[in-house]
């Protein structure tokens, strides 16, 4: 079990954890990255990116992240391959937190950066479909359905949306939700229903994601709800958009959060109501939730983290100054 000591102790490592590191690194502050279960992040799990500024072409999402790591390592980045399971933000700064591993990390300055995962349905051939037909995010891969047929699964803001904005794509998206009526609010729903592209399935689960011969998603089987009929509706993509559980179980009763977990920070900025702890990437963001805000965020955060830091030491000076008169 060892000490590691830092001026910002980032937990995560998604674009906003590795943007923050990059940040921060360059300014000296020789940030450690506690990378967690899964390094590199939600984007790991996909395949193409075809919006992260920067690439004409498409590019991979694992590579990315692999690209993200190297530069925040090559800059002085320490990556320590463990998971925080407890922290001290009370008696901070500086900020203690206990990784798996036993090992303790001690930051003058904290950025948290555990993003969000998207809930999924648990059903037969999602995760093995998953960027072959299935996902949960309409915004990135929306684009790869021009043309085509797709659902939506889910009932509340984000499934309506993901149906709305799919239209811009595909002019043949059903949503397809358990119950026979939606949570999502009225305004979006009355978007949802006046729009000829969208057709509304009620009362039907899914109960699996089924491959074609090409081993890309072909079809959705379906129980209705209420009557136990099994039916199956064709499709080339179905998004999965049953709501996000933001990774905020470490902080509940020491930071601030929304209803849903996710945690508030000063608006316009990563600052959390603890000075010194700062919060960037998904784990802040139920709207945007994009690689490129994430990053964004992570930036913002070790640049106000080395303000933080500047002014704390331009007190101590003060202090002694007037101290020593
Ligand atoms: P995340 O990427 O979620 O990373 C969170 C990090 O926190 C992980 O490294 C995890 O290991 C770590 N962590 C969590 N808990 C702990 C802990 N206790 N201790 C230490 N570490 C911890 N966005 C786009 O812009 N374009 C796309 O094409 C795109 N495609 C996507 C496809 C899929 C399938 C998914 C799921 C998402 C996609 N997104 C896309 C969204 C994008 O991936 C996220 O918005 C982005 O990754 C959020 O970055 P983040 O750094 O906030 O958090
Ligand atoms: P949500 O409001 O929790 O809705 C989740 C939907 O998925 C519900 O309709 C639910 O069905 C359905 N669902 C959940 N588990 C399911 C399962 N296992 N099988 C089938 N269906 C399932 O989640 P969200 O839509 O992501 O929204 C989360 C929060 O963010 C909300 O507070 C929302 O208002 C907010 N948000 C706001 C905006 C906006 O303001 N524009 C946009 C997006 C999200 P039931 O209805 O039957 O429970």
């Amino acid at each position: 079990m060892a000490t590691h000591h830092t001026k910002m102790l980032i937990i995560g490592s998604g674009p906003a954890g590795y943007s923050a590191a990059i940040y921060a690194a360059r300014a000296m502050l020789e940030p450690i990255v506690v990378q967690g279960l899964q390094p590199g992040g939600q984007l790991t799990i996909t395949t193409d990116v075809e919006n992260y500024p920067g690439f004409r072409d498409v590019v991979q999402g694992p590579w990315l992240m692999q690209e993200m790591q190297a530069q925040a390592e090559h800059v002085g980045t320490r990556m320590m391959w463990d998971t925080i399971v407890s922290v001290d933000l009370e008696n901070g700064p500086p900020f203690r937190a206990i990784g798996d591993s036993g090992d303790e990390y001690i930051g003058e300055t904290l950025v948290i950066c555990t993003g969000a995962q998207a809930k999924w349905l648990g059903a037969p051939g999602e995760m093995e479909l998953g960027g072959k037909g299935v996902s949960a995010c309409a915004t990135c891969d929306g684009f790869f359905y021009r043309g085509k047929k797709v659902a939506v699964i889910g009932g509340g803001n984000t499934a309506v949306e993901e149906a709305l904005y799919l239209t811009n794509h595909s002019d043949d998206v059903t949503l397809i939700h358990r119950r026979d009526s939606l949570r999502a609010e009225k305004i979006l729903q009355e978007r949802l229903f006046n729009n000829p592209k969208i057709s509304v399935l009620w009362n039907k689960a899914v109960e699996s994601f089924e491959a074609g011969e090409n081993g890309m998603l072909h079809h959705l089987a379906l129980t209705d709800t209420a009557t136990g009929e099994a039916s199956t509706i064709k499709v080339d993509g179905a998004f999965v958009a049953i709501g996000h559980a933001p990774a905020t179980e470490l902080f509940k009763g020491k930071l601030s959060m929304d209803d849903s977990g996710y945690l508030l920070t000063e608006p316009g900025t990563p600052k959390t109501v603890i000075p010194g702890v700062f919060a960037a990437g998904d784990v802040t963001d139920h709207v945007y939730r994009q690689a490129v805000t994430a990053a964004g965020m992570g930036c913002m955060a070790a640049l106000d983290g080395e303000r933080f830091l500047a002014a704390r030491a331009h007190s101590a000076v003060a202090e002694q100054a007037e101290a020593a008169e």
